[in-house]
């Protein structure tokens, strides 16, 4: 077994990380609430240096007057039991979703961003709220945006020596809302195959102001709908935005993937179905609180 550390203060664990990336030792693996960190180790001896990150001051759901910020320790569950606007619903949503109660008890926001894992349900709500991550190492702090920061099946634009520290959303307009859709081959407890999440922020004559589409577990990262989110801008918000959905244009955008569990043609319907629904339940949502 390599060595264990569980700092309490971030300076000690930047420093951790630094030094390991600086040798040519394995780098330093990150743990916090283990629920991807443990079944990706099955089966073989945990031999390599590990940061436990759980004892940092990390944790918390705040609002920073121009932004959110959700701290990397900030689980499923507390976000859950979070008081937050209705432009959280997606991410709520997503979150009864992951694994059952005790995956999210003990997993984090930030470890299902940087698992990357194509399937994350994290991801699309947080592309539809337009998030950033701030990284933080020895040397200092960045920002990155959440579509730059996920490079890959499981691969992430975080370097060696870094820490994800925490999750900024941006304050969208006001009355803004968002939903989340997923589609897996059981109801709970299950992988998604599909799923999309949508947020729409109004002006004041309630039409679209902007929108934010993201569909996940179609291609190893999830992507935003760029052409639909333009086509949007400027029509009334009720459920009528899902006529608005061309399915010619959705599947050039998605590409999506054949695998184990569903095809590519499969996935083309169902995204196309979910999208349509998400625009649907969302804009009669938001057309009946007008
Ligand atoms: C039974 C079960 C069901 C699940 N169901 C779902 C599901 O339905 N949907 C879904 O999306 N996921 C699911 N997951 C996956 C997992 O629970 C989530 O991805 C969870 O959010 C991971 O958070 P964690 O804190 O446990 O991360 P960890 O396992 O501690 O870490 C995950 C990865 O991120 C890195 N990491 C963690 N925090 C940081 C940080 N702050 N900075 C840099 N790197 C970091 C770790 O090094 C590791 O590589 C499930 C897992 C299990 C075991």
């Amino acid at each position: 077994m390599g060595s264990y550390l569980r700092p309490t203060e971030l300076g000690d664990a930047l420093a951790a990380l630094g030094t390991s990336a600086a040798t040519a030792r394995a780098p330093r693996a990150i743990l916090a609430g283990g629920t991807d960190f443990y079944p990706a180790r099955v089966g073989r001896a945990i031999d390599e240096d590990i940061l436990d990150i759980t004892a940092l001051p990390l944790g918390g759901i705040d609002d920073r007057g121009d932004h959110w910020r959700i701290g990397a320790l900030a689980t499923w569950s507390e976000l859950i039991a979070a008081k937050l606007p209705p432009c959280f619903d997606a991410l709520k949503l997503a979150a009864r979703e992951v694994g059952g109660v005790q995956i999210q008890n003990a997993g984090t926001i930030a470890g299902n961003l940087c698992n990357a894992s194509p399937a994350a349900d994290g991801v699309p709500p947080l592309l539809a709220m337009n998030a950033e991550v701030e990284l933080a190492s020895a040397a200092g702090e960045r920002r990155v945006a959440l579509g730059a920061f996920i490079t890959g099946n499981r691969q992430t634009a975080r370097r060696a020596d870094e820490l994800l520290t925490s999750i900024r959303i941006p304050k969208p307009a006001p009355g803004t809302a968002s939903t989340f859709l997923k589609l897996g081959a059981r109801r709970y407890l299950v992988i998604s195959i599909v799923m999309v999440a949508a947020t729409i922020e109004p002006d004041e004559r309630h039409q679209v102001l902007r929108a934010r589409i993201a569909v996940g577990a179609c291609a190893p990262v999830a992507r935003r709908l760029a052409s639909l989110e333009s086509a949007l801008i400027g029509q009334p918000i009720d459920a009528g935005l899902a006529t608005l959905v061309a399915p010619e244009q959705l599947r050039q955008a998605l590409a999506p993937i054949d695998d184990v569990r569903g095809s590519a043609h499969y996935r083309d319907d169902a995204a196309l179905t979910l999208v349509r629904r998400a625009l649907a339940e969302l804009g009669a949502r938001m057309g009946a609180n007008q």
